[in-house]
């Protein structure tokens, strides 16, 4: 069968731009092809804010209006208005890190929930996001992940830790709303596991609640796909899953390689893909059990979950099925997709400017090749400008 390029249409990718924006935003992912620009950049931002200087106006107006929603959820509603209004739901994301005291992590619990209520009185967002280790230590997490055996304070700490994950999906539960639970570092990844589970059995008997995160770029996550599906099936809860790549590849690799164990990531670009392909294809094929978050930016990937579902007899607006990618990243995907009927959020991080910068920097130095999705995202800006001037 044919498969309609639906992703080539910029006039609905960018209708929410205007002129003077299509051309802000080509400016900026323009910087961002640079590299040195982008290190001496992200140098100079957080110096500059450490040091007081007044920058915050200046980086607000550019790289963080491109990918962030604002400082509060209240300065998020015109964004998310406006992206309902094309057929696209948010998912809010307080992208506040490196925080790692105990009042920072039942500081970070009590945001999540009050992001819950917040979500209920506002449809326009449908899910909610949630990192693990936003609500503990990494090193404890760690040490849970590689069964060791824990002090009586470290036994206290993560039970506190249990309980502030188990509080977040209670109030989603009791919202009716949806988390989804990203996935993180191989060696802390097992006590998430874990951890999510535990919560799919609590909060996913009736209805689905809880997702956690599957890492294709992880040669065993089918193995795990398979394992948690006859698990969910064998105690009666419904599984989500997001599925995505994944996003520590090099940190991973070179871990492995400095302690002498197998690396956990697939070998190349391609082995990643198929296991991608493979997981989502499986999913597909049991959407009686499974839900499924596809998390990409890739435009085959999107293609393909949209032919699998047809091939399955889904309708675009099958609530097992959602996609979703970055706020200021792949709009030609989103809003097409969403044009199309298809279940379809953007992630929204925001939070105070100072507090953002690590997640812009990562943003910024993500798109610092220009043969990828920087390359990807001008083509569409330019052919977009070019059209309008016909007009
Ligand atoms: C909504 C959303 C939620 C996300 N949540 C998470 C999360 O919870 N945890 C997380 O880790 N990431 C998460 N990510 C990031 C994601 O994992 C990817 O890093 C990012 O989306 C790029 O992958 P892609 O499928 O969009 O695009 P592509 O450009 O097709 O893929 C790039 C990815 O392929 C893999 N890859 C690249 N080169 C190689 C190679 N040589 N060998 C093996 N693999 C390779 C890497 O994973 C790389 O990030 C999320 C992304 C989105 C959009």
């Amino acid at each position: 069968m044919h498969q309609e390029k639906i992703f080539e249409n910029t006039e609905i990718a960018f209708a929410l731009k205007s002129k003077q924006e299509l051309s802000k935003a080509h400016f900026m992912f323009r910087m961002m092809g640079n590299a040195t620009l982008v290190k001496v950049g992200s140098f100079l931002t957080s110096k500059s804010l450490e040091l007081g200087l007044p920058v915050k106006g200046l980086i607000k107006k550019t790289i963080y209006s491109q990918f962030c929603g604002g400082e509060t959820e209240e300065d998020c509603i015109p964004v998310i208005k406006r992206l309902f209004d094309k057929g696209v739901s948010s998912i809010m994301d307080f992208s506040v890190e490196g925080k790692a005291s105990e009042a920072d992590f039942d500081a970070a619990m009590n945001k999540k929930i009050e992001l819950v209520h917040f979500a209920q009185a506002n449809t326009e967002i449908s899910l909610l996001a949630m990192k693990p280790t936003a609500l503990g230590r990494f090193a404890l997490w760690q040490k849970v992940s590689e069964d060791k055996s824990l002090t009586e304070d470290e036994k206290a700490e993560w039970e506190r830790v249990v309980n502030r994950f188990d509080a977040i999906c209670k109030a989603a539960y009791e919202a009716k709303l949806r988390v989804l639970i990203d996935a993180e570092e191989t060696w802390m990844q097992d006590a998430a596991d874990d951890l999510v589970e535990l919560m799919m059995k609590r909060y996913n008997k009736e209805r689905l609640t809880v997702y956690n995160t599957l890492q294709c770029y992880r040669w065993d996550r089918v193995d795990y796909l398979k394992g948690l599906h006859e698990r969910a099936k064998s105690e009666g809860f419904k599984l989500g899953m997001k599925i995505v790549r994944g996003a520590y590849m090099e940190k991973e690799r070179e871990r492995a390689e400095e302690m002498g164990y197998k690396s956990p990531i697939c070998e190349d670009k391609n082995a990643t893909d198929r296991t991608f392909n493979d997981a989502l294809s499986y999913i597909l094929d049991h959407t009686e059990d499974i839900s499924v978050f596809v998390g990409t930016h890739n435009e085959d990937s999107s293609y393909l979950a949209m032919k699998l579902m047809a091939d399955n007899g889904l309708p675009p607006n099958n609530n097992s099925v959602w996609f979703g990618q970055l706020y200021g990243m792949s709009d030609h995907i989103s809003f097409n997709l969403a044009k199309k009927g298809y279940n379809t959020a953007k992630l929204i991080p925001f939070g105070p400017v100072k507090e953002v910068i690590p997640y812009l920097i990562r943003r910024a130095e993500e798109n610092t090749s220009v043969s990828g999705q920087t390359g990807r995202e001008l083509t569409l800006l330019s052919k977009e400008m070019k059209r309008r001037q016909k007009e």
